[in-house]
């Protein structure tokens, strides 16, 4: 076996004793790259070459060969089908990935979005013939506002972080107004947060203080006052938190950052857990990013396309970038793109050329219209309620780093439960994977060892909840039990098994070279 463990010789030596000839398991079937699978004599169209062609590339006409696979269209369709079911997705699964927010996209979304109307517009066609899909953006944008109590939205940056960046830049923007970038260059980060805070702020120059967290998970005031002082141009701070908890101190944290000259910036990713229950505005907080792709179910994973709007409170509205949607007098729409027509405003700048992922503004726009706002109330408090479910149905068997107390809209364990069985956390996950769960996020956040983060989200049904439940106290009685062998080296199902996940991470091969002929002699 080569290390992607496809068999590389017909006298395959293997130790699993399920292992096939051809290496497909069951119907699921081996996919080699196209590369591999064309051949340079082969072509899928059957136009013969014209006869007489006169080129006029001079000396950029092409010497060789391209080196394109040729197949037929059976052999091409082939693999890009079997490619496409190899993606694990929300539409085939339940996926707990804490902090993500995998939940159901509805398919209502999905055919609004396809309205030609709205799936055809161009970014640069005349605004008069986009006023439906201006006025879409608007309203959306409205709608955030109300939920969160903030003044103002940016709504073209194309994901969390790029809305944490976003938000950073409009507080750079306002300390630069009052003459105080130069002094305030800190960023308060919790322990807790999400990688993406710290890159953020050390991307736009900021250098980051640490604030470390309570034994509880939680962020304290005494630590935030510590750490605050004259260079301190902000916080950002994730409410709920990475731990699923609510910071019960977050009022109190933001009278003290803004007593200190500083903004607040709260991590909004996890907002799918307050929606109609709490106005972050209302609990002083200056800049947040909403994910779109959790929160209000527009489709995400595999990159994108996320949408990261993101809202300003009346200090920092000013300074929101362009473009920003503006009524004029005749009740007409316009997209302001130039500071010379913000009237009064002074926008940063601009987060992309364009004005954000319209299809993932319908989507959500579309999620919020049929939710309604009690709906969407509803969907908060389903999913506190069914993390709690999940929380309370694992209690016994798998130890929580914090107590047992109530979460939000997701659990959190540790792998203190693990200790001697051998069996850790990544063993753990890699077992669900056999039984037909994609893992949990794992090792996040870093403040909790081997951590185990569960958002089962509103969309799962009870029965669907229960089945998980059950499946996972069956592994955490195995693991307790010493039947270590169904963990290490788990998964045993998948077409791949434990993947050198470090070496693929550091160094992944992207680009690929034919392979040397065999020599015969
Ligand atoms: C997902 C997430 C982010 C980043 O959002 P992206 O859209 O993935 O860029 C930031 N913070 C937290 C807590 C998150 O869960």
């Amino acid at each position: 076996m080569n290390i992607q463990g496809r068999p590389t010789s017909s006298v395959s030596v293997d130790m699993n004793p399920h292992q096939t000839f051809n290496g497909n398991r069951a119907l699921q079937l081996e996919e080699p790259l196209i590369f591999e699978t064309g051949r340079l004599d082969v072509t899928g169209v059957d136009i013969e070459a014209p006869a007489t062609v006169v080129s006029r590339l001079g000396a950029f006409e092409r010497k060789g060969s391209l080196g394109l696979p040729g197949l037929t269209e059976p052999e091409a369709m082939r693999h890009y089908v079997r490619l496409s079911q190899k993606n694990y997705s929300i539409d085939a699964g339940l996926y707990p990935l804490g902090s993500c927010t995998m939940k159901h996209n509805p398919r209502f979304n999905e055919a609004m979005a396809r309205l030609p109307g709205f799936s055809d517009v161009h970014p640069l066609q005349p605004q008069s013939t986009v006023q439906g899909a201006i006025a879409l953006i608007a309203q959306l944008s409205d709608w955030l506002l109300e939920l969160t109590g903030m003044q103002a939205a940016a709504m073209s940056p194309k994901a969390g972080a790029h809305g944490e960046m976003c938000g950073m830049m409009a507080i750079r923007a306002a300390l630069e107004a009052r003459g105080e970038a130069a002094s305030r260059k800190v960023v308060l980060v919790p322990d807790s947060a999400h990688g993406t805070n710290p890159a953020t702020a050390a991307a736009i120059g900021f250098s980051v203080r640490a604030v470390p967290a309570r034994s509880d998970g939680t962020v304290s005031v005494e630590a935030v006052k510590e750490a605050l002082g004259p260079d301190v141009a902000a916080i950002m701070l994730t409410n709920p938190n990475t731990c699923g908890l609510f910071e019960p101190q977050i009022v109190e944290i933001a009278a003290a950052v803004h007593e200190a000259g500083a903004y607040f910036y709260c991590d909004g990713a996890n907002f799918n857990a307050i929606v109609g229950k709490v106005r972050p505005g209302d609990l002083g907080v200056d800049a947040m990013h909403i994910n779109l792709h959790k929160t209000f179910s527009t489709p995400h994973g595999g990159g994108g396309p996320g949408s990261g709007p993101v809202v300003l409170s009346e200090r920092l509205a000013p300074f929101a970038p362009l473009p920003f949607v503006l009524k004029k007098d005749d009740g007409a729409l316009a997209l302001v793109e130039h500071d010379s027509e913000a009237e009064g405003a002074q926008p940063f700048g601009r987060m992309s050329a364009f004005h954000g992922q319209m299809g993932m503004f319908v989507r959500a726009y579309a999620y919020m219209l049929s939710h309604g706002g009690d709906g969407l109330k509803q969907a908060s408090e389903d999913a506190v309620l069914n993390a709690n479910y999940v929380r309370v149905g694992l209690r016994d068997l798998m130890s929580q780093p914090f107590g047992d107390k109530p979460c939000m809209h997701e659990a959190l364990f540790d792998d203190e439960w693990l200790k001697g069985t051998g069996v850790t956390t990544l063993d753990f996950a890699k077992a669900m994977i056999d039984e037909g769960y994609h893992p949990m996020t794992m090792y996040f956040p870093l403040v909790v060892h081997g951590a185990m983060l569960i958002e089962p989200t509103e969309s799962e049904s009870r029965a669907a909840l229960d089945l998980f439940i059950a499946t996972l106290r069956d592994l955490a009685m195995a693991a307790k039990a010493g039947k270590v062998d169904r963990f290490t080296g788990a998964p045993f199902h998948a077409p791949r098994s434990r993947l050198d996940e470090t070496r693929a991470a550091r160094a992944p091969v992207l680009r690929w070279s034919a392979p040397e002929p065999v020599a015969r002699g």
